[in-house]
C-alpha cells in the first residue's frame, strides 16, 4: 500500500508495512506481528524519538561490544524485516558476529532470514547450523553456535524474550537488550537496556562508532536508565 508522506503517522505506518511484508515473505513469525504492536504502543509513550536515556545506554553498550573478545548480535525475524541493512552495518562497525536465534524456529524461516542478511551484505552468519544449546532453555530457541553465542562474552539481543536473557546471564555473559518496554523481563534482566525503537537505535549506534567519540561507562546504572524511561512515559501521559 502506498502511504502518503503527509500522513501524520507516516513512519509508524511505513514500519507496519515493512513488518507485514516480512511476514508475507515468511521472515516474521505470526507472533512477531503482535510483538511489533506492543513495541508501537511503547514507542508512542516515549514520544517516538531517541531519548537521552537511550543514547546513554547505546554508548555504554557500544563500549562493551567494541571491547569484547567475542561479541555477538542476535537476529530474529522482526530485526531482519525492519533493519537488515543497519544490523549488518552494526556488526561490521563493532566487529560482532551475527547469529540467527528464533523463538519460533523453522528451517524455512532460518534460511529466509539468512538470505536477507546476505543480500544486505552479511558474510558469515551463525546459528544456521547450530551445534550447541543454551543451558536452561527448552525447545528450539536454545539452539546456538558454539563459536557464536555459546562462547560469546557480550551478546546484543534486540527484541528478546526474558527467558533467554536470563539464561544468557546465567552463562556469565554481558547482555545488552534493546526493548521499547522498560517493564519487560528482558529490559530488567539485561546489563544494559536501550529503550528505543530498533529502527532509530541501530543506525544511531553505527553513527556513534563512526564518529570515534570516546565512550564512557563510569558509574553506569541500568536501573536508573529504566527509571528515566518510566519517568518519561509518565510525563508523556501527564501532558495529554
Ligand atoms: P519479556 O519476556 O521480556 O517480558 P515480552 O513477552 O514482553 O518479553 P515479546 O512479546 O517477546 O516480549 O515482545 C517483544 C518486545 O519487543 C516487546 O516488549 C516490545 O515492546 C519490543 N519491541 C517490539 N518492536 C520493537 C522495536 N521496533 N524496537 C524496540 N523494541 C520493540
Amino acid at each position: 500500500m502506498e502511504i502518503p508522506k503527509s500522513h501524520p503517522r507516516y513512519v509508524s505506518l511505513l514500519l507496519r508495512e515493512r513488518i507485514i511484508e516480512g511476514w508475507k515473505e515468511g521472515i516474521v513469525a505470526d507472533a512477531g506481528l503482535l510483538a511489533h504492536g506492543r513495541g508501537e504502543a511503547f514507542d508512542y509513550l516515549i514520544g517516538e524519538i531517541t531519548q537521552p536515556f537511550a543514547l546513554h545506554a547505546m554508548k555504554v553498550a557500544l563500549h562493551h561490544m567494541l571491547n569484547a573478545k567475542n561479541s555477538v548480535i542476535s537476529v530474529n525475524g522482526n530485526v531482519c524485516a525492519l533493519c537488515a541493512g543497519d544490523i549488518v552495518k552494526l556488526a561490521r562497525a563493532t566487529n560482532s558476529k551475527l547469529e540467527i536465534n528464533l523463538f519460533y524456529r523453522t528451517e524455512a524461516r532460518v534460511q529466509k532470514i539468512a538470505e536477507k542478511l546476505r543480500e544486505a551484505g552479511a558474510e558469515k552468519i551463525f546459528g544456521v547450523n547450530p551445534d550447541a544449546r543454551i543451558p536452561g532453555l527448552e525447545h528450539l530457541r536454545a539452539l546456538c553456535s558454539r563459536d557464536g553465542m555459546y562462547t560469546a562474552d557480550v551478546v546484543f539481543v534486540p527484541l528478546e524474550d526474558g527467558d533467554r536473557v536470563e539464561a544468557l546471564k546465567k552463562m556469565g555473559k554481558f547482555v545488552i537488550a534493546l526493548d521499547l518496554n522498560p517493564l519487560s523481563r528482558t529490559a530488567r534482566s539485561a546489563d544494559v537496556t536501550i529503550v528505543d525503537n530498533l529502527v532509530r537505535a541501530v543506525p544511531k549506534m553505527v553513527e556513534i562508532v563512526k564518529s570515534g567519540e570516546k565512550l564512557e561507562i563510569e558509574g553506569y546504572d541500568n536501573g536508573a536508565i529504566l527509571g528515566a524511561a518510566k519517568k518519561k512515559i509518565w510525563e508523556v501521559l501527564s501532558e495529554h
